[in-house]
C-alpha cells in the first residue's frame, strides 16, 4: 500500500508573559513541549491578553516579557521552524472569539472552574477579565482549531469546558468546531527553593533559566536540607529534603543518585558536598541554555522572525476561523450594508 501523508494533530498550549521563566516552567511544561514539537503541529501561545487580567497597570512589563519568554523558549530548544509561536494580542481575533463565546457560556460554568476558584481565594479583587480567563482559553483553543491540548489531571475541567462550549456553538449555529481532546500527561511540579509547594515568581523562590552560574551557586547555598541534622556525620533524611527533590528532577544518572542518597542517609555525605553536587548539576543543565540565549541575544532578528512568522501563520488561521464563525452566527456585516434597503423594508 502506498503511504499517504496524514496531517499532524494540532496542539495548542501556552504561557502568560509575566516575567522570566524558571526551572519550574521547564519541569512542568517546556520539557514536555520540546518532545511534542517533533510529533505534532504545535502552536505555542504567549497569552499576553490573559496577563492583562491581573497586570493591567503594568503593560510595559507584559510587553517586555513577550520578548523575554520568546528568548527563553528559543534557548531551551523550542524551534520556530517546526512549531508556531503566537503572541495573543498580535491576533486580535482571540479577543473577538472570546467575547462571542462568552455570550453563550453560562456564568455558572465559570464559577465552577476549580483553577479560578483557587486563584480567587489568593487575590481578593480579581478583574472581570481575569474572571473570564477560562472562557478566553476556550477561545484560544477553538480559534487555532487545535484538536489536542496537553494537560495534567487537574486541568481536565478546562478541556471539558471547551468541549461543552464548542458543542453548544455547533448546536446553535452549525458544525464549525471539532471537539478537542486532552493529551493527558503527568505534569511534575517543582517545589520552590524554600521548600514551598511551587516554584513561583510571586513567592520569590526561583532559579531562573537566565540565572548565571554564580547566582545558581548562591541560591543553592541557601536551600533547605534536613533540619534535624546537626553534624554532617549525622544520618540524613531524604524525605522532604529540598536539595534531593531537585536532584531527583535534574540528576542525570538515577543509579548514581541512589548511591548518593544511601551515603547521605548513612551520614557519609555532608550538606555542603550535596549542595556542591546540585550546583554543578544545575549549571551543567543550564549551560547550553545560556549559550543559546547569548546567541539569540546577539541575533535579535531571529527572535523577531520567530514571532513574525508564527504570528502571520496564526493570523491567517484566525481570519479563516472567524470568517466561518461570523458567517455561521449571521453577524451583521458588510453584506447587510449592501442589502440595507431590504433590511429597512422588512
Ligand atoms: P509564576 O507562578 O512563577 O508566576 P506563572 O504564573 O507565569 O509562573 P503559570 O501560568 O502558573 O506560571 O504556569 C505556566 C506553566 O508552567 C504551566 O504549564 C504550569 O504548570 C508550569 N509551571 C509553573 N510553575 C511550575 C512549577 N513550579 N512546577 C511545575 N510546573 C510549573
Ligand atoms: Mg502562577
Amino acid at each position: 500500500m502506498p503511504k499517504t501523508s496524514v496531517a499532524k494533530d494540532r496542539i495548542l498550549t501556552g504561557m502568560r508573559p509575566t516575567g522570566p521563566l524558571h526551572l519550574g516552567h521547564y519541569v512542568g511544561a517546556l520539557e514536555n513541549w520540546i518532545k511534542l514539537q517533533a510529533k505534532y503541529d504545535c502552536h505555542f501561545l504567549i497569552a499576553d491578553y490573559q496577563a492583562f487580567g491581573d497586570y493591567a497597570d503594568n503593560i510595559d512589563k507584559i510587553r517586555d516579557s513577550v520578548i523575554e519568554v520568546t528568548i527563553d523558549w528559543l534557548s531551551v530548544g523550542l524551534d520556530p521552524q517546526k512549531t508556531t509561536f503566537v503572541v495573543q494580542s498580535y491576533v486580535p481575533e482571540h479577543a473577538e472569539l472570546s467575547m462571542l463565546l462568552s455570550m453563550i457560556t453560562p456564568k455558572v460554568l465559570i464559577d465552577r472552574n476549580p483553577t479560578l476558584k483557587a486563584e480567587s481565594l489568593l487575590q481578593k479583587d480579581i478583574s472581570l477579565g481575569f474572571y473570564n480567563y477560562p472562557a478566553s482559553q476556550v477561545a484560544d483553543i477553538l480559534l487555532s482549531r487545535a484538536n489536542l491540548v496537553p494537560v495534567g489531571e487537574d486541568q481536565l475541567p478546562h478541556i471539558e469546558l471547551t468541549r461543552e462550549i464548542a458543542r453548544k456553538f455547533n448546536r446553535m449555529y452549525g458544525e464549525i468546531f471539532a471537539l478537542p481532546n486532552a493529551l493527558l500527561g503527568r505534569v511534575p511540579r517543582l517545589v520552590g527553593l524554600d521548600g514551598k509547594a511551587k516554584m513561583s515568581k510571586s513567592l520569590g523562590n526561583c532559579i531562573y533559566l537566565s540565572d548565571d552560574a554564580q547566582t545558581v551557586e548562591k541560591k543553592v547555598k541557601k536551600m533547605f536540607t534536613d533540619p534535624t541534622r546537626l553534624k554532617s556525620t549525622d544520618p540524613g533524611h531524604i524525605e522532604g529534603n529540598v536539595v534531593f527533590m531537585y536532584l531527583d528532577a535534574f540528576y542525570p544518572d538515577q543509579a548514581e543518585l541512589k548511591n548518593l542518597k544511601k551515603q547521605y542517609k548513612e551520614g557519609k555525605l555532608g550538606d555542603v558536598t550535596v549542595k556542591g553536587i546540585l550546583t554543578e548539576v544545575l549549571n551543567k543543565f543550564l549551560e547550553p541554555i545560556r549559550e543559546k540565549r547569548a546567541y539569540f541575544q546577539a541575533h535579535p532578528e531571529l527572535v523577531r522572525e520567530a514571532l513574525l512568522e508564527g504570528t502571520s501563520k496564526a493570523q491567517k488561521l484566525a481570519a479563516h476561523t472567524m470568517l466561518e464563525v461570523r458567517y455561521a452566527m449571521k453577524i451583521t456585516g458588510y453584506e447587510d450594508i449592501k442589502n440595507i434597503k431590504k433590511i429597512i423594508s422588512k
